[in-house]
């Protein structure tokens, strides 16, 4: 696997079998401007240092990894660790690529960012992006999602993005996706889409990954600081997959190394209950890439369903498709309830709040430990539990014990 950076993906972003680019005929030349622009600025130092002066003096990087002695001796077995995203700035560690898309626009030219957000996590960071480099934003969202994510919409108001609300169909995500598509065709010439995660067509899954790479170079450093060796097992949760891809590649070339994504099983493994598309998906295309997707009977994208909304897709990141085809990931997934049973565990016993997100790692290295006495497991904690407090307390309380 040491040659895997330079071979994956392919020049056309394959991934394998899975990835591409499969674009409206007005977007083509628009994907291959930022593919080009992107291939030239990642080999540029003036980038690079540009880069790593916003991690360390905005960002707040490098964050920590952390090792959880109270809950490694609750669950017996093996030590666990966790590289600590949730004190990233913004809560996340979706700021990582956000932050480098902003300033690849800044290097091409453009004066405007423009995203669609489920939640309101991506857009957040996005805004957060957008006022740094003192550039316009424009985040879609469904006029159902900015009822249930009030919050954020505040949030990205307060951070100078325009927020449109989107009423067509069902009011979420997919709307929210097919309008932010439209309005940035209109506007391409002066605006860069951000896509928040590892999902999409070439050349993000690529460039996404890339940005996120320093997740899995710090952890791994930190890791051998602390321990003298590398850990037996790696694990993050994955929702479009891009936390994932940023500590896996740091660990991908280390065959001793398990590594494993955790999916979200929400309430039960029938289809509509879960968003797991690498565990019960086939092979199909959604938003323009080839990927493991979860279908309903017509062959359109499912519904699907967890507790974390950031974990709500049916399709997943092609690099984590390839990676499963290819051996080299394990993926498992975790229900609600395994999750929230985490979320109160690491509060508790650590004094850390995690995302709801986060917590399927954590549930899988708890589930995992105990039959691995004298090993290691290094889980992602992609982001804080802060946007998740209210809902899990007004629904479930405060835990049982
Ligand atoms: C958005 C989000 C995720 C899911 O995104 P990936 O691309 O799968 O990493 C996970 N954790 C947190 C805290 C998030 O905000």
């Amino acid at each position: 696997m040491e040659q895997y950076f330079k071979t994956t993906p392919t020049r056309d972003g394959y991934f394998g079998e899975y990835g591409g680019a499969m674009l409206p005929p007005p977007l083509v030349p628009h994907f291959e401007e930022i593919a080009a622009a992107y291939d030239k600025l990642s080999k540029s130092a003036e980038y690079m240092n540009d880069l790593r002066y916003i991690r360390k003096h905005f960002q707040g990087r490098p964050t920590p990894v952390s090792y959880l002695r109270n809950l490694s001796e609750r669950c017996g077995g093996a030590q666990i660790y966790a590289k600590r995203e949730d004190l990233n700035h913004t809560g996340a560690h979706k700021l990582n690529h956000c932050m480098a898309e902003g300033l690849l626009a800044r290097y091409m030219g453009k004066t405007k960012l423009i995203a669609e957000t489920g939640a309101g996590q991506h857009g957040v960071a996005l805004a957060t992006a957008a006022a740094y480099f003192g550039m316009e934003c424009e985040i879609h969202m469904g006029a159902v999602d900015m009822v249930k994510e009030a919050p954020n919409v505040v949030r990205m108001q307060l951070l100078g993005a325009t927020v449109v609300e989107v009423t067509e169909g069902a009011a979420t995500l997919k709307e929210a996706v097919d309008s932010a598509f439209g309005s940035y065709i209109a506007q391409a010439d002066k605006a860069l889409f951000g896509i928040g995660s590892v999902v999409g067509p070439h050349p993000f899954p690529m460039m996404v990954r890339d940005f996120q790479k320093i997740v899995g170079i710090e952890a791994r450093e930190q890791f051998l600081e602390m321990t003298g060796e590398l850990p037996d097992v790696v694990a993050a949760c994955v929702g479009g997959g891009s936390n994932a891809m940023g500590l896996f590649s740091g660990f991908i070339a280390d065959a001793g190394v398990e590594i494993f994504g955790v999916e979200p099983l929400g309430t039960s493994p029938k289809l509509g209950d879960h968003a797991a598309s690498l565990t019960y998906g086939q092979d199909g295309d959604i938003h323009g890439f080839h990927t493991k997707v979860l279908l309903d009977e017509e062959g359109n994208p499912a519904p699907v369903n967890t507790l974390a909304s950031g974990l709500d897709y049916p399709g997943v990141g092609p690099e984590h498709a390839h990676l499963q085809k290819i051996g080299r990931v394990n993926y498992q997934a975790a229900d609600d309830k395994e999750a929230l049973a985490a979320f109160y565990d690491l509060s508790r016993y650590e004094g850390i709040i995690p995302a709801l997100e986060s917590a399927h790692a954590l549930a899988f290295a708890m589930r995992e430990a105990p039959s691995r006495p004298g090993q290691s497991i290094l889980i992602n904690l992609s982001g804080r539990g802060d946007k998740d407090l209210d809902y899990v307390v007004e629904t479930y309380g405060f835990g049982n014990d």
